[in-house]
């Protein structure tokens, strides 16, 4: 397991910022006129982040949108997808930790390949540690990179696989929080992410509202395994953007067996 954080590392690819380029993706005026109409959206009620979080946003749209034509990061990066979809995916999660009074102590993202919901949970978050974990080193490049050229200090990228990692002394049973978008089903980013959180702790699961029945019915033993519960069923219906979207809160009631996670191997057999 190899443990990365943003500092002094040379870069291979060079993260142009807005105002160096003649790239479109990488202009800030595609970005902006989106972002300032999120302030006010109904999902982020709550939410209120001040001017400085915005710009840091708003850059990192740039940063991922100019990184993402060498690195395949998201399958698309149109200012409209990147804005209305997956930043304002991430954000409403931040609006639940807010509203969870959880804006401190540790939260682990399993999967977070380009950053979400990671990097704009560390952005809107400041005083919340966020470490962010993706087995593919190049994607954990890009984290440290992104990181470093927002000049982010509560963030840090571990490459390796969350099954192995939760196995870890100072890594298991130490997180207050936990996420894992589209990384895959409910049965298995419960097994990925209850490990790393404490008694208490909350997994917040991002779902797709039209497969959610399915879904919690296939982890119904999974999660009596692994002593936890859904506590809320957060739903966004008729909210552009986030219409189909759900955030479960799961609250880990009890520690994890100490078989879990089991090997990948193992994980897969049972799929
Ligand atoms: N969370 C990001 C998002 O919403 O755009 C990326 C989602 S991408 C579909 C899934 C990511 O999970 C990939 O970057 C993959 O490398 C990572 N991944 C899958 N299984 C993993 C595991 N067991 N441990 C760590 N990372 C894993």
């Amino acid at each position: 397991m190899t443990a990365e954080n943003q500092t002094g590392k040379s870069s291979e690819y060079q993260i142009k910022t807005p105002n160096q380029t003649d790239d479109k993706s990488m202009s800030n005026a595609d970005f902006e006129p989106l972002l300032k109409l999120l302030r006010v959206h109904p999902a982020l009620d709550g939410l209120h982040l001040d001017e400085q979080r915005w710009h840091l946003l708003d850059r990192f749209c740039g940063i991922l949108s100019a990184y993402n034509e060498k690195v395949n990061l998201v399958a698309n990066t149109t200012p409209e997808v990147l804005v209305n979809r997956h930043i304002l995916d991430g954000l409403t999660v931040a609006s639940n930790i807010y509203k969870s009074k959880m804006t401190s102590g540790k939260l682990i993202d399993i999967g977070s390949g380009g950053g979400l919901p990671a990097m704009v949970i560390a952005i809107a978050c400041p005083d919340l540690a966020v470490t962010m974990v993706d087995s593919v080193g190049k994607k954990v490049k890009f984290l440290n990179d992104a990181s470093q050229e927002l000049g982010l200090v509560n963030n840090r990228a571990l490459t390796g696989r969350a099954e192995e990692l939760a196995r870890e002394k100072g890594e298991r049973a130490s997180y207050d929080l936990a996420t894992a978008r589209a990384v895959g089903t409910l049965t298995l980013t419960l097994e990925l992410c209850l490990p790393f959180l404490k008694r208490n702790g909350l997994y917040m699961a991002q779902k797709t509202g039209s497969r959610l029945e399915q879904e919690l019915k296939d982890a119904k033993a999974m999660m009596r395994e692994l002593e936890c519960r859904v506590e809320q069923t957060k739903v966004f219906t008729d909210m552009p953007g986030v219409e189909d979207s759900v955030i479960l809160l799961i609250r880990k009631i009890d520690d994890t067996p100490h078989y879990y996670p089991r090997p990948w191997a193992k994980i897969k057999a049972s799929k």
